[in-house]
């Protein structure tokens, strides 16, 4: 978890930088996101002074990595790939209406039973399904039993889609990534979960 972060904008090319502490940063490192942001992370004991020293000593080798993926993103808008309003629109009419026949599925297929025994009723309701653009994850769930998932799934081939509403929906019976959570999300894929995580570890967010 990111304990703070700040965004600092400078003129010299590198546009909006981010700087986040991390509690478990040992180190200073920098990184270009898939959409050309400069991304700065930090141990929570360095300064932020020291860390934008650190960026600027590697900055000529960061630029001309960001030019490089700003120059793609431009040449894929020009050849027609979907803009990020696109997916999103596309995003929002397909991911909840599948969420929801995902849900359906599950629940016919298999049978909760809680500690005791006892069948848990409805094991995989949830309130919402939030469309997300981020590049941290394909998906997440909270507690309040929200499910959040990202936009671009809508790119990926349908049974990674899938794959990822079975993941976050299997986390509303378990919460971690247990031996229970594994055995369930295998039943609910026909024993490809290996392998479907494997396919999705792929591919680039
Ligand atoms: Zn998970």
């Amino acid at each position: 978890m990111a304990l703070q972060a700040r965004t600092v904008k400078y003129e010299n090319g590198l546009g909006n930088v981010t700087y986040t502490k991390y509690p478990q940063s040992r180190s200073f490192r920098v990184i270009v996101s898939s959409k050309g942001e400069v991304k700065v992370t930090l141990p929570v004991y360095a300064s932020y002074h020291d860390a934008e020293k650190f960026l600027f000593s590697v900055g000529g080798k960061i630029l001309a990595r960001r030019q490089e993926i700003l120059k793609r993103l431009e040449a894929q808008a020009q050849a027609g790939a979907p803009s990020d309003y696109q997916t999103n629109k596309l995003a929002h009419k397909i991911l909840p209406q599948r969420t929801r026949q995902m849900y359906e599925m599950m629940t016919q297929k298999v049978t909760i039973r809680n500690r005791l025994g006892l069948v848990v009723k409805d094991p995989f309701r949830y309130n919402r399904v939030a469309i997300k653009n981020n590049s941290s994850n394909w998906g997440s769930c909270s507690t309040l039993r929200n499910i959040n998932l990202n936009m671009n799934l809508v790119k990926l081939p349908p049974e990674l889609m899938d794959y990822v509403i079975a993941h976050e929906l299997c986390h509303l019976v378990y919460p971690n990534h247990s031996q229970r959570f594994h055995a369930l999300l295998n039943a609910i894929t026909d024993g490809k979960e290996k392998a479907l995580a494997a396919r999705l570890k792929r591919i680039k967010l």
